[in-house]
């Protein structure tokens, strides 16, 4: 995802994995036989985070000598365009031919089982299970977590993992952790990018992958027809100042009508909610995404004093302090009067 300062949320004394986490998971991983079966799951209508810390990983694992090696999420197989050049892509199966008794099954960016939708089910069926993420909401579903509220992106446990394996960065692992780590910190913008961030992006620039082919690719290339439907969805986004507490909301409705009039796939949609969060008058801003009649994904941004993970949390979702989101149910109007309500009581102590 793109969003604002992932990461900085987390209680005191969530300092991120133990010297026992980390041995737990290194014996895992060396502990596999030879014909072991390894499943990765990321979580589901994946982002560059989820994709490129799943796919770096698990060509450190192919390195390693694991040979039956699959990564999958839930939903429909089909990715984004722009990560069609990802390598390690053929690692990919689509979650119906996912082994169904897997040896290991190691999850990436998932803050909870239901983000893993029907794969949930190879949680209980695994000879063992092996959770690499950074939300604060985590719930420390796997038998061994690996989780850090603090880390920028789940591409740093990811690293961190691999370094511990011994395996050493290439250009075709690097660049996936590149994709993870930039989406991760808006290109290095927000507040998570710490000292370390830079570290490790300066580590995996070392291998000689170009950031400004991989940047383009990412982040700035659309279809006209995105352009076009951004423009009209843009077009009618709205401003309520008295809403967050006064702080302001903009917000605005992309309708599955939409997408069909510009022959557009909703994932075109998950970068629409940066251009609206630039909103000067409003603190949160908020896409509301149509996935079905009467369903709706909803993204959620704060600028710093609203903690929109308490508002997703409470509408039955989760996500980060400043970057969270939701499925709404009942018609747009009904959604946006929930997240309103929702928003009020999740301002955060000035
Ligand atoms: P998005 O707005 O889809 O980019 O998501 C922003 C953040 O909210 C991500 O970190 C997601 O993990 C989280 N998130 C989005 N949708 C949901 C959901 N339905 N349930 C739990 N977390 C979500
Ligand atoms: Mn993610
Ligand atoms: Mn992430």
């Amino acid at each position: 995802m793109t969003a604002p300062a992932e990461g900085a949320g987390g209680t005191p004394g969530d300092s991120g994995p133990t010297d026992a986490d980390w041995a737990a998971a290194v014996a895992a991983v060396r502990g596999l036989s030879a014909d072991a079966r390894v499943l990765m799951i990321c979580h589901v209508n994946p982002d560059g985070d989820a994709l490129g810390s799943m796919l770096g990983f698990g060509l450190g694992l192919r390195r390693l000598g694991v040979r039956q090696l699959q990564a999958t999420f839930p939903g429909p197989p089909e990715l984004p365009e722009s990560f069609g050049w990802l390598p390690g892509l053929d690692l990919l199966v689509p979650e119906r031919a996912a082994y169904p008794d897997p040896d290991l099954v190691i999850c990436f960016d998932a803050a909870s089982e239901s983000r893993l939708g029907d794969l949930v089910d190879r949680l209980a069926v695994a000879g063992t299970t092996l959770v690499l993420d950074h939300h604060a909401s985590n719930t420390r579903f796997g038998r061994i977590d690996l989780v850090d509220p603090h880390a920028a992106a789940t591409s740093v446990l990811a690293e961190g993992l691999l370094a511990r394996l011994g395996v050493p960065l290439d250009a075709e692992i690097a660049a996936c952790l590149y994709v993870a780590l930039s989406t991760d910190t808006g290109s290095f913008r927000f507040d998570a990018t710490t000292p370390a961030v830079h570290e490790l992006a300066a580590r995996l620039l070392a291998t000689g992958i170009r950031p400004g082919d991989i940047s383009r690719r990412i982040f700035d290339t659309r279809p006209f027809g995105a352009v076009r439907l951004f423009g009209e969805v843009l077009g009618r986004a709205r401003l309520d100042p008295a809403a967050a507490g006064g702080r302001g909301l903009v917000w605005t409705v992309a309708t599955l009508d939409d997408l069909a009039r510009y022959d557009q796939p909703p994932h075109v949609l998950e970068s629409l909610i940066d251009s609206i969060r630039v909103t000067a008058e409003a603190e949160v801003s908020c896409v509301v995404k149509q996935v079905a009649a009467e369903e709706w994904s909803v993204s959620l941004r704060s600028k710093g004093a609203v903690d929109v993970s308490r508002a997703a949390v409470v509408l039955g979702g989760g996500g980060h302090r400043f970057a969270a989101g939701f499925t709404g149910r009942g018609s747009a109007d009904e959604v946006m009067d929930r997240v309103r309500a929702a928003l009020d009581g999740a301002l955060l102590p000035a």
